[in-house]
């Protein structure tokens, strides 16, 4: 049977999507629940990775080698960085990057090292299924983003860059803008799983919901957007991609 891993870096993406799971049945490994069933007529396993590379890693290890999912889904929210990407957009990774890497002058700045690479690309199918999902979910999306004096959000794919730390001030924000101008947005987990689902030849793609801009601003609005916000369209937008799978 074809499993595939929906992982969800925050709690609140999780609790949206746990209700809908049928023939629940939990497999404990590494400190994470895995919890294994049905969604909508298709195998999946879902996960909470927790936040940062190293979790991300782990918990994508455990589903491809001991869980032996055949494609990760992972879905999160993002700190906006491309001129217009905006808080309530969504962002598909087609590429991937970590931000923090660097081994220099051993290899290129952002070269994985011994791998010869700095970008890794998601699945263009899943990216493609991903794009449709996004397109129909965000003609209806959350009322809570027009409470919150949002506007209608829009969708974008491209390079989504990761790294082990929250950008909160315009100063980092800026200079990544700088050193990576094509970047869209910056979170902490996507190239990690990219990185083992590259090493594991297995098909992956990343969603991301905007929550800030990543700039002095980020800390006030994260909390109410996970909450009001992220987590029910994560859950639309996954429910709709495995619908086109
Ligand atoms: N306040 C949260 C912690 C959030 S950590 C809590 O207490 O649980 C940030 C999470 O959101 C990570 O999963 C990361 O991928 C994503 N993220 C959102 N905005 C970000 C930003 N500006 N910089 C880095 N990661 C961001």
């Amino acid at each position: 049977m074809t499993r595939i891993a929906i992982v969800s870096a925050l709690y609140e993406e999780l609790r949206a999507l746990l209700p809908l799971l049928q023939s629940p049945h939990i497999e404990r490994r590494g400190g994470r629940d895995y919890h294994l069933g049905e969604l909508d007529g298709r195998a999946v396993v879902l996960v909470l990775s927790g936040i940062g590379k190293v979790a991300a890693a782990s918990t994508a290890t455990v589903l491809l080698d001991t869980l032996d999912a055949r494609a990760v889904l992972l879905t999160g929210v993002a700190g906006g960085l491309g001129a217009e990407v905006c808080v309530g957009d969504a962002v598909i990774a087609q590429t991937l990057l970590q931000h923090d890497m660097d081994a220099s002058p051993l290899f290129p700045r952002y070269e994985v090292p011994l791998t010869g690479r700095s970008h890794f690309a998601a699945d263009a199918r899943l990216c493609e299924a991903l794009a449709e999902a996004c397109t129909q979910v965000l003609k209806a999306p959350p009322a809570a983003l027009a409470r919150m004096g949002l506007g209608p959000p829009r969708q974008h794919a491209g390079l989504v860059l990761s790294g082990d730390r929250f950008v909160a001030t315009a100063v980092h924000s800026d200079a990544l803008r700088a050193a990576l101008p094509e970047a869209l947005a910056v979170e902490m987990e996507g190239a990690a799983v990219a990185q083992v689902c590259s090493d594991f030849g297995r098909p992956f793609a990343v969603l991301r919901t905007i929550s800030d801009r990543a700039d002095d601003t980020a800390h006030l609005d994260f909390n109410r957007f996970v909450n009001e916000v992220a987590a029910e369209l994560s859950r639309d937008i996954v429910r709709a991609t495995l619908a086109r799978l």
